[in-house]
């Protein structure tokens, strides 16, 4: 039976896996950073959080054009938040040839249909006028009651220039690179201005949570939750990451003759388990070979991944080494491979890519591959070789070609290396073009991401882990956690041992804390697998009230068993395994809230199962579905009056979540308090621009609320 929670419930830390001490990442260089705006108080309040980032800002003031003369503003006359975001960010970039940042905010009133909106700055008329703008909007709303005065804060930031360079970035029709961030912060409009600090509506904007309006709480009360402050606080991280990647030296690929072995070793095992567990397989072939170093680690282990993503392309060179003939008809299916073909995969792998690992094009003989190089320095392996090596980039150049001649569908998932139905189910929810941004987000290495287990702690383990020379960067929303830019095994940490800290993606957090766990409570953690959500519950709960973590399979309980354990949580969790059937669920208590993290199709977590992208048809995309619903109905009769279901997967695919929760909202006719897209699935956060090794996994996760008088 195959695993149908197929995502790793310990999320594995990307090898490779130095484990000696290293010296303290270097500091990166200061960045300068131009800004587009001539508002003295944004300025100020952007200088403020950038302070201490190694970050510089300058406002567009201090800068001349070519002609000496001062630049000028533009006319802000896109439809959104981000057009006019980016309409300054590009003027000023060409104007200057440097990277910029640009800020757009606005204030959206829903009781006047959103307005003042992107209309903020002008809402009154032109020249911008503050005190006016603020008058009108108290005028419009006069007399409304609380509940029809609730409003947001948005900002947009918008990177542009070199410094937003990369995967994923986005392209100005003149060719310039560009990533945004957003921040909001919901709140009410005041009856009356309030205050004489900040500028523009923040005398009558109350942030929910703060006792005054924006103008009466200061400045840094304000930038802890302001929309401004939240972007801010997102793109730190972002630009510390793009500024560690580019000043990352590009290295050849360092790869000798035992590394193909390995690579080999490494495919064999994952074929030899009906093309499973990949990760494990390159980790358990880097293990025994304590001879590779470092660098040859992280070669053989991003060849692995390379593999598996070129897999239809490489097996059927494989079946034309073999002497396959005839035209090819349909796209090879990777599942059927053999583990006596991984030495062949292993050697065409090699072949693929140049010295540096990047992908060949196959269009003539004799493109210097990886492999070329490899028989020069070892022109004695050569009789190791499945096939003389002109024959391999033979094979290679015919298959690349007899692909392309497929018919698009199946070119298409071929080149971007996802099972046809996969690629036709994302681009039915996501379009062609966020489509092809995900596959290639999917592609690339996530961050390896640590939950620290007390908030106050995380500075001092951000430090040790500094301290053996890997960069990290917060993440905003989620004071526990800390992503790494690169891998390490930070689990031979002390720190680790004595449970400082667990492994879990940034979305599994955000899904835990959107449980709103209360010391006190009555919660359960439906499907609890290995633990890692039942943690961060605990940790909510500071062991006051009632915890337990339930699971059908009592095998994978044995996971979250060590794990509470070497947290120090066994006594307070609850830990047991569930009949297959409801009958006696009513022995179990009911609770504020259960969480459902349901089984699924795992697609938001393909970064950590690379080879699940070829099983991905349309009978394991659609297995789940009835079984998704069905486990939430039975947890749903779990739930109090006034408690709450939390529903999660970590799929990308509307059926299993939005449908679902559609489904359960007709037959348990609950409140919908939520409904949330994370991470990679988050297809607006996707069109910005995000970069993919700081942004978590794909996740989705719904809150129902049972109301308090059903009884
Ligand atoms: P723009 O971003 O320069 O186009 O202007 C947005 C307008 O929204 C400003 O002129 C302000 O009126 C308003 N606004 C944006 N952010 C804030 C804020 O933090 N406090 C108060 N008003 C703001």
């Amino acid at each position: 039976m195959q695993n149908s929670k197929q995502k790793p419930k310990v999320r594995a830390v990307r090898e490779p896996a130095d484990v000696r001490p290293r010296r303290e990442a270097p500091p990166l260089p200061p960045l300068r950073l131009h800004v587009a705006t001539t508002s003295a108080h944004k300025l100020a309040e952007l200088q403020a959080m950038a302070a201490d980032s190694g970050v510089e800002l300058v406002g567009m003031a201090a800068l001349r054009g070519a002609d000496g003369a001062p630049l000028a503003e533009v006319v802000e006359d896109g439809e959104t938040f981000v057009d006019n975001a980016l309409l300054k960010a590009l003027a000023l970039v060409r104007a200057t040839g440097q990277s910029a940042l640009a800020d757009d905010s606005g204030l959206t009133i829903e009781a006047l249909g959103g307005a003042p909106g992107v209309h903020s700055a002008r809402f009154a008329g032109t020249p911008r006028d503050d005190g006016r703008n603020l008058a009108l909007v108290l005028e419009r709303m006069a007399g409304l009651p609380a509940s029809q005065r609730r409003a947001a804060f948005e900002c947009v930031l918008v990177l542009a220039g070199p410094i937003a360079e990369g995967p994923l970035a986005n392209r100005s029709d003149d060719g310039i690179a560009w990533r945004a961030v957003r921040g909001k912060v919901e709140g009410a409009i005041a009856e009356a201005p309030r205050g004489s600090g900040g500028f523009g509506y923040d005398p009558i904007f109350v942030a929910d949570g703060l006792e005054g309006t924006f103008a009466e709480v200061g400045a840094a009360a304000k930038a802890q939750c302001s929309h401004r402050g939240r972007a801010f606080a997102a793109l730190l991280p972002l630009l510390t990451a793009l500024r560690d990647h580019a000043s990352r030296p590009r290295a050849p690929l360092f790869l000798r003759t035992i590394g193909v072995v390995a690579l080999a070793d490494a495919l064999a095992t994952t074929l030899g388990q009906g093309l499973r567990h990949a990760v494990k397989g390159v980790e358990h072939a880097l293990h025994v070979r304590p001879q590779l170093g470092a660098h040859e680690r992280a070669a053989v282990s991003a060849l692995l991944h390379h593999a598996l993503r070129r897999l239809a392309v490489l097996q059927r060179a494989v079946e034309l080494l073999r002497g396959a003939g005839g035209p090819l008809a349909t796209l090879p299916d990777p599942r059927t491979l053999r583990p006596s073909d991984a030495m062949a995969l292993a050697c065409l792998t090699v072949a693929d890519v140049d010295a540096e690992g990047i992908p060949l094009p196959h269009r003539a003989p004799g493109e210097a591959s990886a492999l070329r190089g490899l028989l020069q320095r070892r022109p004695d392996w050569v009789p190791q070789l499945p096939a003389p090596q002109v024959a391999l980039e033979k094979a290679l150049r015919t298959a690349t070609r007899e692909v392309a001649g497929l018919p698009e569908a199946a070119q298409r998932a071929a080149q971007i290396g996802v099972h046809p139905d996969f690629l036709a189910g994302l681009d039915a929810s996501f379009g062609s073009a966020l489509t092809e941004r995900l596959v290639q987000a999917l592609a690339l290495p996530g961050p390896p991401t640590i939950r620290c287990r007390e908030a106050k702690a995380l500075a001092t383990l951000r430090r040790d882990i500094e301290g053996i020379g890997v960069r990290t960067v917060p993440v905003p929303g989620l004071p526990q956690a800390l992503m790494l830019l690169e891998s390490a095994r930070i689990t031979a940490l002390p720190q680790f041992a004595n449970g400082g800290f667990e492994l879990q993606d940034a979305g599994s957090q955000q899904i835990a804390q959107l449980v709103d766990a209360e010391p006190g409570m009555a919660v359960a953690d439906w499907c609890a697998g290995a633990g890692g959500k039942t943690l961060a519950l605990a940790a909510a709960m500071r062991g006051r009230g009632r915890l337990c973590a339930f699971d059908v399979h009592d095998k994978r309980l044995g996971e979250a068993r060590r794990r509470l354990e070497r947290a120090g949580l066994h006594a307070f969790v609850e830990v047991r395994a569930l009949p297959p059937t409801a009958a006696g669920d009513e022995a179990l208590g009911s609770f504020d809230r259960v969480l459902v993290d349901a089984p699924c199709s795992s697609t938001g977590a393909l970064r950590r199962t690379p080879e699940l992208r070829w099983h991905l048809d349309a009978d394991w995309l659609g297995r789940m579905v009835s079984e998704q619903l069905a486990i939430a109905l039975r947890a749903s009769r779990r739930v109090r009056p006034g408690g709450r279901l939390i529903y999660a997967t970590c799929s990308l695919m509307p059926a299993e979540n939005e449908r679902v929760i559609e489904r359960l909202q007709e037959l348990l006719g609950w409140r919908l308090l939520r409904c949330q897209r994370l991470g990679l699935a988050d297809s607006a956060a996707l069109a910005l621009g995000p970069w993919p090794p700081i942004t978590g996994d794909g996740f989705f996760c719904a809150v129902l609320e049972r109301e308090h008088g059903e009884g």
